[in-house]
């Protein structure tokens, strides 16, 4: 077992890493900018060590400085958490170079599934259904209009490096096309540096269904079940639930093994999640592999009872998985609520600063991970999410209650949230029947 891990990451999912460690009896470091002093991860860890401006391509984006922190501290293993280098597979390679262990996939996963052009390639061989659209990505103007002709618009023009909901247009009609594929290489390059983009078909009004599998080095694989990540703004996801409303157990076991197969057609290990579009006929279409922990992890835990963060660090440490897919039972229903720190009234502007006051909720069947304490001071320089709210119980209905009190008892003063927001959602009727899709905000006005 490892003896000490750095902590390659910020906030709410740091504190979630250290935590793990410290149930395994491994040492933490952390790593923190110049504008994260006073940030709670850096405070709770073992050791926590400076490296570098806020700006992130001079912090939590320095291969250098992380490695650097690893050999001043020891430490012989490093969690990169999710966005920041989570997906860089030439900064696996390298900790696998410099000797220390990156707790996720092999290099060579991260990079038949970080091209989301080439993965839906991979599975497509794979015989996993995938979203029909072109193959790879596209070299021009003309040969993305022919693609959208024969696939039928409206397409979207999707970035190959994307994630975070970034890089990523829909055309209606094929005027559009060519401003469209501009906007989304110009996004991408800004925020990948990758402007590859590729075609896909636009399917009207499906739910984002994703499956949770974790796999050890000795080609065990496991599906936890899925995470219904539907009500999204701008391709980003909002509130997260497990089970998903429409699931059966027949369409479980099915996106279950298509989820393997695609985990076994990269030599998958570690914690993954495969992410489909399911259609209003059930059918369902691979868009894309997360090759690392995510954000709306903790449903999956709530549901299973299986510490996902715990089993990435004993796999990477080379342990065999301790179940098999007979063990998996799914009880309960959990959802999680995303607390921004932004302006939903100002188009959803993110709202930095000091937060004043705050009383986080707590009770029976409630679970808050975040990074944020009374006094603390909101950085503009990273994500605005401070906080995650799950609420766990027998049924989706219950759930929804608990939900409604522990989010009218979350206080933050001195700053604007999306508390209000989350709860007209909860309140609002086609949420409380699932009568759910990727279309769902939209439709209500929030675009
Ligand atoms: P998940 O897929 O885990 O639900 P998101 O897609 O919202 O979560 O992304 C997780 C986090 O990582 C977000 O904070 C997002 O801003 C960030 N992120 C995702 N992809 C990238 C990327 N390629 N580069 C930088 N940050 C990213
Ligand atoms: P990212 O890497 O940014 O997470 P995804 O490929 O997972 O990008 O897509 C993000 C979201 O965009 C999806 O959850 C879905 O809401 C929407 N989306 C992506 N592809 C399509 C498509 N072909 N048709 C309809 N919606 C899509
Ligand atoms: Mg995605």
């Amino acid at each position: 077992m490892f003896n000490k891990v750095l902590i390659a990451n910020r906030g709410e999912i740091a504190v979630r890493i250290i935590h793990a460690c410290r149930e395994l009896g491994i040492g933490t470091v952390a790593v923190f900018s110049e504008a994260d002093r006073g940030a709670l991860h850096a405070q709770i860890a073992d050791e926590a060590i400076c490296i570098g401006p806020a700006a992130t391509k001079d912090s939590y984006l320095n291969i250098q400085a992380i490695l650097a922190a690893c050999e001043v501290t020891g430490a012989d293993a490093i969690h990169p958490g999710f966005g920041f280098l989570s997906e860089n597979s030439s900064f696996a390679k390298t900790c696998e170079l410099c000797g220390v262990t990156f707790i996720g996939p092999s290099y060579t996963s991260m990079d038949m599934m970080g091209d989301k052009a080439n993965a839906k390639q991979t599975m497509k061989n794979a015989n996993v259904p995938v979203v029909p659209g072109s193959d790879g990505v596209v070299n021009s103007v003309e040969e993305a209009k022919e693609i959208a002709e024969r696939i039928g618009y409206p397409v979207m023009v999707k970035a190959s490096a994307g994630g975070g909901g970034r890089g990523i247009r829909k055309v209606d009609t094929p005027d559009e096309l060519e401003a469209a594929i501009t906007a989304a290489k110009t996004e991408a390059l800004s925020f990948f540096g990758d402007d590859g983009v590729y075609l896909e078909k636009f399917i009207v009004d499906p739910r984002h269904v994703e499956i949770q599998v974790l796999a050890d080095q000795y080609g065990n694989v496991v599906h936890l079940g899925e995470r219904d990540c539907s009500v999204q703004r701008r391709n980003q996801k909002m509130i997260e639930e497990s089970p998903s409303p429409i699931m059966t157990p027949e369409l479980r076991e099915k996106m279950g093994e298509a989820a393997k197969s695609a985990a076994l057609a990269c030599g998958y290990y570690n914690a993954g999640t495969v992410e489909f579009l399911v259609d209003a006929d059930k059918n369902f279409y691979f868009m894309e592999m997360n090759t690392r922990i995510q954000v709306e992890h903790g449903i999956t835990e709530l549901v299973t009872g299986i510490d996902l963060v715990k089993n990435q660090i004993l796999i990477a440490a080379g342990e065999r998985l301790g179940f098999t897919q007979e063990d998996v039972h799914l009880s309960g229903h959990a959802i999680e609520c995303r607390i921004n720190a932004e302006t939903p009234e100002a188009n959803f502007r993110p709202s930095p600063g000091k937060i004043e006051s705050l009383h986080m909720p707590g009770g029976n069947g409630i679970r808050i991970d975040s990074a944020v304490y009374s006094g603390y001071e909101i950085s503009p320089y990273y994500d605005s999410m401070i906080a995650k709210v799950m609420a766990y119980a027998p049924t989706r209905y219950e759930a929804i209650q608990k939900m409604k009190w522990a989010l009218a008892e979350f206080i933050v003063e001195g700053i604007d949230t999306n508390i209000d927001f989350q709860l007209n959602i909860l309140r609002d009727q086609d949420f409380e029947t699932g009568n759910v899709d990727i279309g769902y905000l939209g439709r209500k006005g929030y675009k």
